[in-house]
């Protein structure tokens, strides 16, 4: 029997609804949740994620601080917006686009950004406090992904959870939820011997690979619930993700489609923790 679709167009568009009725009421005490996202160069995949995330806090009433820079940006300039922002009371969530050119290091404008802004939860204290499960913020895609198993009712708790990669924004922190959700979660990677046996255990599947038609069906267990985060541009210009999808899911119980899967999940996610942001802190500074 083919596998249900875990549709995270639908889903998303109930916690954007949420997170507008939040906006409101925020608004009826006098503050306007806003979200300042830098672009740092003219990447093209950026400039339409900056524009998607613009676009996503107008629907549903956040204002959006729009903070363009050069390609040629020094470290230290950027840091001086950061810190002009940190300061600024009238910005609640802060957001700097990756990658960034490489004359700037990351992982010190990720530090800079005063945590209680920092709405990506990649900061290094907000990446601890995960860990602690004692968190404000958590990173948009692992969160979609938990917010999307429990719209379809999916407990991780008891299950085998395998994911299939470890970077810092999904796989690492993918791993901390599904385990605080009680799942025995298996992390695997390019270094993983015998992949297909370690995935073929999993009732929970997650990849995060960035490769068009890497998981395949045998490597799937009867049942299983899988995530595809992949987003894969194909020669053709379609969006596909990891997962051999016809396959998978003839064998899978539930599966996410790429588009309209894990998407739109990250994408709500951002405004989800703004509107937080401003509500724990309407006039931080
Ligand atoms: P990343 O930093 O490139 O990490 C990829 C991971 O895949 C690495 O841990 C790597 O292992 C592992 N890997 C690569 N080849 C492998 C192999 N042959 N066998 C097993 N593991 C292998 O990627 P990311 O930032 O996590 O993103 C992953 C994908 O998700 C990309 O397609 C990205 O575009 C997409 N993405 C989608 C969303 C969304 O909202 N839908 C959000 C974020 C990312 P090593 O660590 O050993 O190198």
């Amino acid at each position: 029997m083919p596998a249900k679709l875990l549709d995270g167009k639908a889903a998303s568009a109930k916690v954007r609804t949420q997170v507008a009725k939040e906006v409101r009421a925020l608004q009826a005490h006098g503050i306007s949740p806003s979200l300042a996202v830098v672009l740092v160069g003219d990447n093209p995949a950026s400039q339409v994620y900056v524009r998607n995330k613009e676009k996503d806090c107008e629907e549903v009433g956040i204002r959006s601080v729009g903070c363009r820079l050069s390609t040629d940006t020094t470290q230290e300039e950027l840091l001086t917006v950061v810190d002009r922002l940190n300061r600024d009371p009238m910005v609640h969530g802060i957001l700097v686009q990756l990658p960034l050119p490489k004359q700037i290091d990351e992982r010190a404008v990720i530090a800079a950004i005063n945590p209680a802004k920092d709405v990506d939860a990649f900061h290094p204290s907000n990446v601890g406090r995960i860990m602690l499960d004692d968190y404000d913020f958590l990173p948009c895609t692992p969160a979609g992904i938990m917010e999307l198993l429990a719209d379809a009712g999916i407990s991780p708790a008891g299950k085998e959870c395998v994911i299939i990669g470890r970077s810092n924004i999904v796989g690492k922190p993918m791993a901390m939820l599904l385990l605080h959700a009680n799942g025995t979660v298996t992390i695997a990677h390019s270094k993983t011997p015998n992949l297909a046996e370690v995935t073929a255990r999993a009732d929970i599947l997650v990849s995060a690979v960035g490769r068009a038609g890497f998981v395949t069906a045998d490597m799937v267990k009867p049942g299983a619930v899988v995530i595809d985060v992949g987003m894969n541009r194909l020669e053709s210009g379609k969006l596909a993700g990891d997962v051999d999808f016809a396959a998978v899911a003839e064998k899978a119980s539930y599966i996410t489609p790429v588009p309209g899967g894990v998407g739109p999940m990250t994408r709500a996610m951002l405004l989800k923790n703004t509107v937080k942001a401003a509500a724990l802190r309407p006039t931080n500074a």
